[in-house]
C-alpha cells in the first residue's frame, strides 16, 4: 500500500542516482559532438530542465540598502504551503563526502511532495523550512530553483505540481558539475534571475584569472587582461566571493523586483501554487 500512496524510497532513489551519474556526466561531455548534441538537447532545455541560481551565500547592493537574495527565498517559503525537506543530499552522500555537509538536503514545494515517500525526509512548517535555508546559506551552498525532469522520474510525481529548492556546492553538484565541458546546446540550461545582473569594474581587475577558475559555466574570458562575464552567466555570484579585489559586483533592482522576477520564472515552467503576499 505504501509503495502504491507514495514514490520509492530513500534506498531505491539512491541506487538510481548511482546508476544515472555516469550517465548524466557523459551526456554533459557529449554535448559537444555533432549528432548526439541533438539528442542530448532535450533532457537540459525547457520545459524538462529549468534551473535558476539565486546566490543566498552572498550579500547584494540594491538601491536603498543591503540586500541578503536569501530575503526573497524567506518570501518564497511563505507563499508556499507544501513544503518537504529531504535529510540528505543525495550528490554528497553519493559522492561520500561531508564538506559541505550531507544532512543539507534539498526541499522540495508543491502538491507532489505527498507523494514522497517518508524516508526521504518530512514536510516541515514555513519557519523549519526558513532555518534550513539560512543553515544551507551559512554553509557556504548555492540555492537552485530546480524544475527538472530527472525529480519526478526518481520521486514518481507530477511535473507540474514539484518544484526543487537545492542547495548545491560547486564539486558535488550532478547539476553543477561538468558544466564547462558541455557544448553550445547547453548554454541555456541555467537562466539568470531577471532583474539580477552582474559587472566587471575594469580599474579594479587585476587579472588573475581566479574568476574564470571559479566559474562553474566557463561564463567568464580574459579580454586584454581583463575579466569579461558572458552572456551564458547564470548569476550564482561564485565569482564575486572569489575576487580578490571585489572587482565583481552583483547587483539587483530591489528586493520587489527579484521576488516578482522569481514568480514569474516559477509560473512559467510550474503550477506550483504560489500566494503573492
Ligand atoms: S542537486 Fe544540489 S542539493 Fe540536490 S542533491 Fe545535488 S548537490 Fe545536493
Ligand atoms: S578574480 Fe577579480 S581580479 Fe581576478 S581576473 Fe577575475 S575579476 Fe579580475
Ligand atoms: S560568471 Fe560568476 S555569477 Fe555568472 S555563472 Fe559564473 S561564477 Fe556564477
Amino acid at each position: 500500500m505504501m509503495f502504491i500512496d507514495h514514490g520509492p524510497g530513500k534506498s531505491i532513489v539512491r541506487a538510481a542516482v548511482r546508476l544515472s551519474w555516469p550517465i548524466m556526466t557523459a551526456a554533459k561531455r557529449l554535448s559537444n559532438v555533432p549528432f548526439f548534441k541533438w539528442l542530448i538537447r532535450p533532457f537540459f532545455m525547457r520545459p524538462y530542465n529549468e534551473l535558476t541560481s539565486i546566490p543566498i551565500q552572498v550579500k547584494v547592493d540594491s538601491p536603498d540598502s543591503v540586500v541578503l537574495p536569501r530575503r526573497i527565498l524567506e518570501r518564497l517559503l511563505t507563499d508556499v504551503d507544501d513544503i518537504f525537506v529531504l535529510d540528505e543530499c543525495i550528490c554528497r552522500t553519493h559522492n561520500r563526502t561531508d564538506i559541505p555537509p550531507q544532512n543539507i538536503g534539498c526541499m522540495a514545494l508543491g502538491p507532489a511532495i505527498h507523494r514522497i515517500h517518508p524516508s526521504h525526509g518530512r514536510m516541515v512548517s514555513t519557519d523549519e523550512a526558513i532555518r534550513h535555508m539560512h543553515r544551507a546559506a551559512e554553509a557556504g551552498l548555492i540555492a537552485n530553483i530546480a524544475h527538472v525532469w530527472i525529480d519526478p522520474v526518481a520521486f514518481w510525481t507530477r511535473f507540474r505540481d514539484l518544484m526543487f529548492i537545492c542547495f548545491c556546492d560547486d564539486r558535488n553538484c550532478l547539476y553543477r558539475t561538468y558544466m564547462k565541458s558541455r557544448g553550445p546546446t547547453l548554454d541555456k540550461a541555467y537562466r539568470r534571475l531577471p532583474g539580477m545582473n552582474l559587472s566587471v569594474d575594469a580599474g579594479k581587475c587585476l587579472g588573475c584569472g581566479s574568476c574564470t577558475e571559479s566559474c562553474f559555466l566557463a561564463a567568464i574570458s580574459m579580454v586584454e587582461g581583463k575579466a569579461r562575464i558572458g552572456e551564458s552567466c547564470a548569476g550564482c555570484a561564485r565569482c564575486v566571493e572569489t575576487c580578490p579585489s571585489g572587482a565583481i559586483t552583483l547587483t539587483f533592482e530591489g528586493e520587489e523586483a527579484l521576488y516578482k522576477g522569481l514568480l514569474m520564472r516559477i509560473r512559467e515552467i510550474s503550477e506550483l501554487p504560489v500566494r503573492d503576499t
